[in-house]
């Protein structure tokens, strides 16, 4: 018998308390930590170490594209806005090219059991395109069938017709996640994305019928012009249309940071006490309606795969954020994309003219990287596993390094205190356990555990870099 975690717990008092910046740990260390003197040879050097140790992990891709048709104004997103599609064909030559590259470096080394097309709005591409793309994906590696594998792309429900929603599942996509944001017509107005509940609604009855295992839709709460009342309506709308996972994000109104936010009007913004309350109302009815809060802004139906491999501790952490898959290599390809193989982390060259220049020059487009140390190594898994699970057995953690955990992390220990004396978790013997109260603030608990934070770098102070906790 699976027990069912508890519901979240929303605390307006602590959560006002605890409100910070922090990072999502869809990696650790942060990108924001990786170093420039990691290239193509050190990326190089993992893959090798990976052959030697004959490892055997599965391997998951990750493929970007960057353009958009129009700007929504909340964006924050690297993407390239241009009614040039003539741009995309150009792309798509160059990340063939990185295509072949990776395919013939991994060759032999294992399954595709995970591909995930992300942007910008991968469905810039036309039909004929992605058809090409993914033929080139599958000439180059070796892909489990449709019923082992999870083969999913961001939709753009204002890009795509029913048809093409059609043709992408014969591609070889068995899951989809749409843009929704928000149903309100003011609210869309305010942020430049007219999206009519119809045309999407479309789009998720054509997934349906082409048989896709599972349809994810994002929103966005604290958006301009957004109200209790109008997101009361936008989440009544989203239950009836029944998706199997929902994404509801925090809008970061950042417009010092995103150029495209400085249109978003002052006046439009929803207070801190309002954005309060529409965070609680929606998990609320959320959970009401049965969703289950998976963690950092995801919620899925019980019988999802999310909410069964969180309930049988098999949940992952990764850039797509949660997944149900084993630890995996993964590879990604496109201009900015991060791949993540052995102990190592690298990302691609973030502007397309210095990502084709080094494919031009015959070398995989990597920008800069990190390859992790032990003592990296040991706090990923601490907080993925607390991410994951809200909960860590502290001598797992001692099976699989050679620490004594009470010793090691005594500092931490110290640091967790506070968070017990205000219910946010408990520790006795063997376990960190986080309780609903603590759940909402599990990117504050898995900060204690940040090595990094709060030491001296050569970007911007961390406020900036980071959105709020909650
Ligand atoms: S939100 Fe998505 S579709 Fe809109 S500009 Fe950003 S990446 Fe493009």
């Amino acid at each position: 018998m699976i027990t069912p975690f508890p519901p979240v717990e929303f605390d307006a008092e602590i959560i006002g308390k605890l409100s910070q910046s922090g990072p999502r740990y869809t990696s650790y260390p942060t990108a924001d930590r990786f170093q420039n003197d990691f290239g193509y040879g050190q990326f190089l050097e993992a893959v090798a170490g990976l052959r030697m140790r004959r490892s055997r992990r599965p391997l998951s891709l990750y493929v970007h594209i960057p353009f958009c048709d129009t700007i929504c104004y909340y964006c924050g997103c690297n993407k390239i806005v241009t009614k040039d599609h003539s741009k995309a064909a150009v792309y798509l030559g160059y990340l063939k090219q990185e295509i072949d590259m990776q395919g013939r470096l991994f060759d032999g080394m294992g399954q595709i059991e995970q591909l995930h097309f992300g942007g910008g709005t991968p469905t810039y591409l036309s039909d004929r395109q992605m058809g090409d793309l993914m033929a080139h994906l599958h000439a180059n590696f070796d892909f489990a069938d449709d019923a082992h594998g999870e083969y999913s792309i961001e939709i753009d429900p204002r890009t795509v017709s029913v048809e093409r929603v059609h043709s992408l599942r014969k591609q070889g996509f068995n899951r989809i996640s749409l843009g929704v944001q928000d149903f309100d017509p003011d609210v869309q107005k305010a942020v430049n994305r007219i999206q009519p509940e119809a045309e999407t609604r479309a789009v998720m009855n054509a997934a349906r019928a082409a048989g896709y295992r599972s349809i994810s839709i994002d929103l966005i709460y604290g958006l301009p012009k957004q109200s209790i009342d109008s997101m009361t309506q936008t989440l009544d709308k989203v239950i009836d249309a029944s998706p199997d996972r929902i994404a509801l994000y925090n809008y970061a109104h950042l417009p010092h940071i995103f150029k495209p936010q400085r249109r978003i009007a002052d006046a439009d913004m929803p207070s801190p006490a309002v954005k309060l309350e529409l965070l609680k109302m929606s998990i609320q009815r959320l959970c009401d309606a049965g969703y289950i809060y998976i963690g950092m802004d995801h919620f899925a139906k019980p019988d999802d795969e999310l909410a069964v491999a969180q309930r049988q501790g098999r949940l992952q952490r990764n850039f797509q954020g949660y997944s149900t898959r084993a630890e995996s290599e993964l590879i990604s390809c496109g201009v900015s994309a991060i791949s993540a193989v052995g102990a190592t982390y690298s990302q691609n060259e973030k502007t397309l003219e210095a990502y084709y220049e080094k494919l031009d020059g015959g070398v995989l487009p990597i920008t800069r990287g990190i390859r992790l140390d032990n003592d990296d190594l040991l706090r990923r898994i601490v907080i993925a596993k607390l991410m994951c699970n809200f909960e860590l057995s502290m001598s797992s953690i001692e099976q699989g390094f050679p620490i004594k955990f009470r010793q090691y992390f005594e500092t931490e220990l110290g640091k967790l205190e506070a968070f017990e004396d205000d219910g946010l978790l408990t520790i006795d013997d063997e376990w960190i356990s986080v309780t609903p109260k603590g759940r909402l603030l599990i990117r504050n608990i898995c900060m204690v555990f940040d090595r990094y934070l709060g030491v001296a770098q050569d970007v911007a102070p961390q406020p900036l870099r980071y959105s709020k906790t909650i």
